[in-house]
């Protein structure tokens, strides 16, 4: 129907109410899991709202266009749209345009892995929505809040912390079920499979599998309208349940089911769900060749989707919004403060603080390599003689493999956290990409070497255990001096070359 209104709004010329198709279209696009096509639509609302100057209309299709980004998996034009999006909301002040945009940054944390962020997030666009009486919203966004908690619940299982994993599974279902109240109060019959796919999953975590079931068995009344997008979550979370009860043939052909709606659409979140599940019925039946398959995809994919590219960016957009919010406390603050002035330099203390955080890696507190890139600079013109240290964990890929990405994550957080306590203060470390650091350290590269390699000791000998039992974890370290190169380009290549010596000669070693 809005296929029909946009081409006669198009025909009459009334390209207001073409964009407003527009925008709706990308909406339903995104409901059956057609994101490629809503993009389409929604970037052309959103030129036609930017040549007209409306900013609450520019805002609400921006934040589709950040969702739908974000369902192709490129999380970094996602969030781009989507702070956008907010900050037009802002300036207009339009609750309903700042619900939406303040939800989809929300899913981009969630989806991201920082669920504390998430949960602040999806609260405040719950909140918004109901401040304004919007039942579809606030049962949307109820949805999402529950999904952060669940993401803080995995994470939580996956550290080994039960009790915590357990209390936020729980919230989630509570949050998911008073969606489900209001979807069905308001005959949002997407909406209502959604919840009820969802809550299979949390109970599937938790252990009751037959909860779980009966999910899926009340998803089927809902189930008259179904898309691409929820048939394959009803496809791949009864395909899980299935697997949770040990049973693989039914399991597996409702996942290779899942796998031949792949090309039909769908969001990227659903593909690395469906290849895992599929990978654990192939195991179940003893079809390790095919399991191995399905999980070589389902790790690229994850990959893919939550390695370096979106580690930067959120942090970005967080700081964007710390900033605005503290900006806002800082003013209200002001009115009441005797003097503006007080006021004033407190924000702009905590603005600095926040400032220098775009010089620091998310995940391990480290320098970030556009820091490197500037200390660089400022050495090369010092012209006094510094070290170069290529750090590289050893073995990471089987860490990832044999416990699980989540581990390796923590794996890498920790060693920001004994670099950070075992380095001088003259010496900085940097988080240069996936596993693999720079260190920063004056002197000679003899000299430097000692350091390194009381750093490599303190890896091999920190207590892993508290992470996962049963984890090792060795470093390898390749070491150069700026006295034997003509720029950092060099000297970073021939720490590279004396680090590739390092893993040849037996890894977990120091080569200068
Ligand atoms: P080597 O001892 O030769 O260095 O072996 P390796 O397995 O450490 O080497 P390789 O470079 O093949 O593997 C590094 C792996 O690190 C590849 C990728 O799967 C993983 N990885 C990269 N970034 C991240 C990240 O942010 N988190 C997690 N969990 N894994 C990452
Ligand atoms: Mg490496
Ligand atoms: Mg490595």
């Amino acid at each position: 129907m809005a296929g029909q209104i946009l081409d006669d709004a198009r025909s009459q010329g009334d390209d207001r109410l073409a964009a407003q198709c527009d925008t709706d279209i990308a909406w339903y696009c995104f409901q059956i899991g057609k994101a490629e096509l809503g993009l389409t639509h929604v970037r052309r609302a959103v030129d036609f709202w930017k040549s007209t100057g409306e900013l609450t209309q520019e805002a609400h299709a921006r934040a589709y266009f950040g969702w739908l980004l974000l369902e192709l998996g490129l999380p970094e034009e996602a969030i781009e749209e989507a702070t956008r999006a907010l900050d037009l909301a802002d300036r207009t002040g339009d609750r309903k345009a700042q619900s939406l945009a303040t939800n989809v940054i929300g899913i981009i944390f969630w989806y991201n892995k920082q669920p504390d962020r998430a949960i602040l997030m999806s609260e405040r666009s719950v909140e918004l929505a109901r401040s304004i009486g919007d039942r579809t919203y606030e049962c949307w966004w109820l949805i999402n809040l529950g999904g952060a908690h669940s993401e803080g619940g995995y994470i939580a299982q996956a550290l080994g912390q039960q009790e915590e994993g357990h209390r936020m599974l729980i919230r989630a279902l509570d949050l998911t079920e008073q969606a489900l109240d209001i979807a069905i109060q308001t005959g949002d019959s997407w909406a209502a499979r959604i919840c009820l796919g969802n809550q299979a999953d949390y109970y599937g975590h938790l252990g009751e599998h037959d909860k779980a079931l009966q999910c899926m068995l009340r998803y089927q009344q809902f189930q008259q309208n179904s898309y691409v997008r929820d048939r394959q979550q009803y496809l791949y979370t009864l395909g899980q349940v299935y697997n949770n009860y040990g049973k693989f043939e039914e399991a597996l052909s409702l996942l290779l089911e899942a796998v031949e709606l792949i090309d039909e659409g769908g969001s990227f979140d659903s593909y690395i769900q469906i290849y895992l599940y599929l990978s654990h019925a192939h195991e179940g039946l003893g079809q390790f060749d095919l399991a191995l398959e399905a999980h070589k995809k389902y790790h690229q994919a994850y990959l893919q989707n939550s390695a370096e590219r979106t580690q930067q960016r959120p942090r970005l957009a967080e700081i964007y919004y710390e900033t605005k919010r503290l900006k806002e406390v800082a003013e209200t603050e002001a009115k009441r403060a005797d003097t503006l002035e007080a006021s004033y330099q407190k924000l702009q203390e905590q603005t600095d603080i926040l400032a220098s955080a775009v010089y620091l890696d998310a995940l391990t507190g480290l320098y970030n390599r556009k820091y490197l890139d500037s200390r660089f600079k400022e050495l090369t013109s010092e012209k006094r003689p510094y070290s170069v240290a290529m750090l590289d964990v050893d073995h990471f890929k089987a860490i990832n493999d044999n416990f699980s990405h989540m581990i390796g994550d923590q794996v890498l957080s920790a060693i920001g956290t004994i670099l950070r306590n075992q380095l001088r203060a003259t010496d900085q470390a940097i988080r240069f990409g996936g596993e693999e650091f720079v260190i920063l350290l004056t002197g000679t590269p003899r000299a430097a070497a000692d350091v390194c390699e009381r750093l490599r000791s303190a890896v091999e000998h920190w207590d892993w255990s508290t992470i996962c039992n049963g984890l090792r974890v060795t470093i390898s370290i390749g070491v150069a001096g700026s006295l034997s190169a003509n720029s950092p380009k060099e000297i970073l290549e021939i720490a590279d070359q004396k680090l590739y010596t390092a893993k040849k000669s037996g890894r977990n070693r120091v080569v200068s």
